[in-house]
């Protein structure tokens, strides 16, 4: 039986099996290989990593757990449960499975995107999600918001530290009367009608019309849709979890069930690649430190021989 299966190998399970790997833990690592910042052509904030391509930094990450008992497996687990025989079981889309005693879901999150014309190939370029990620490029442009739910006004307002010129789209939904005025104090624009699509080049948003016909300037996008889950596993294993909060996890990245740690996107703390990390890690400690304790345990209980002489 293995030590530990880490599902999902985005910078949350690679840095904990990157610890793991140096406490001497037998290691799996199974990877769907659909990151969620694949459309992304640099990451930024990653401290020491700030532009790099984000699958540069997986296959750094990936290289440098050579020296260690980490196994990376490219396969999507579809099962998880817990075992009878004490552990879990994870069955993989080819049917097989594996065994470990410890489990770590580092299965980040899925974002729900603009369903409006003209999106997807400004997506990752000047069609971004999140301000801490790409507003330093997108500073003192013309930007839109692009946002239909309660928290739209506060997310334009959020722009407003990288450029004072923000326009809010709320593509069809009012507004609350406070949050106008709240947008008013702000400084930013707001349009409600519907949205017909985004028109650019080369990947460069350059205007939005709107479905009355008119068209209005700007440089760069930022949505604020919400994200899902990219499966079920936590819910299979019978964690703690909802919509809003993701999986819960502890202080230490702990779920509601013993033996199962989430990290990273998936337990929806602050989403940027460096704290997801910085998650992985935690879970790592931790995981470790209960298999040397279980390991202690199992010695001092273990039926000894008779004595000597
Ligand atoms: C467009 C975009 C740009 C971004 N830019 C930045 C940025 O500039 N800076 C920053 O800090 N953050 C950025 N982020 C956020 C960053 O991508 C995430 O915070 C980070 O990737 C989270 O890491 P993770 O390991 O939790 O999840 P992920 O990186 O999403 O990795 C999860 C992995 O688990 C795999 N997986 C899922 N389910 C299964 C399964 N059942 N079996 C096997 N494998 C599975 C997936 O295929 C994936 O490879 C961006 C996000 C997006 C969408």
């Amino acid at each position: 039986m293995l030590d530990v299966v880490i599902v999902g190998g985005g910078p949350a399970g690679l840095s904990a099996a990157l610890v793991l790997g140096r406490c001497r833990r037998r290691v799996v690592v199974l990877d769907a290989g659909r990151p969620r910042n694949a459309a992304s052509h640099a990451l930024h904030g990653f401290l020491t990593r700030d532009g790099t391509p984000p699958l540069e930094l997986l296959t750094i990450a990936r290289e440098q757990l050579r020296p260690y008992a980490v196994e990376l497996v490219d396969a999507e687990v579809v099962a998880a449960r817990r075992h009878d025989g004490g552990g879990f079981e994870v069955e993989l889309d080819d049917a097989s499975r594996l065994f470990a005693r410890r489990l770590l879901l580092a299965t980040g999150i899925t974002d729900r995107l603009p369903e409006v014309e003209g999106f997807a190939p400004l997506y990752g370029r000047s069609a971004h999600h999140c301000p801490f990620c790409d507003g330093w490029e997108a500073r003192d442009r013309p930007l839109v918001a692009y946002a239909r739910d309660p928290g739209a006004a506060d997310f334009a307002l959020l722009l407003t530290s990288w450029s004072r010129d923000v326009l809010l789209c709320t593509d069809g939904r009012p507004l609350a009367p406070d949050d106008e005025a709240r947008l008013a104090a702000g400084g930013v624009a707001v349009r409600t009608d519907p949205v017909a699509r985004l028109e650019g080049h080369r990947g460069q948003l350059e205007r939005v019309v709107f479905a009355r016909g008119d068209a209005v300037a700007r440089r760069a996008l930022f949505f604020h849709l919400g994200t899902g889950s990219t499966g079920d596993l936590a819910a299979q294993l019978g964690c703690r979890c909802d919509d809003a909060a993701g999986v819960h996890t502890g202080a230490r990245e702990e779920t509601s069930e013993p033996g199962v740690w989430v990290a990273g996107d998936a337990s929806k703390d602050v989403l940027l690649a460096i704290v997801a990390a910085a998650e992985g890690a935690r879970a790592a400690v931790d995981i470790h430190r209960s298999l040397v304790r279980e390991e202690l345990e199992a010695r001092l209980t273990a039926p000894r021989g008779p004595p000597r002489g």
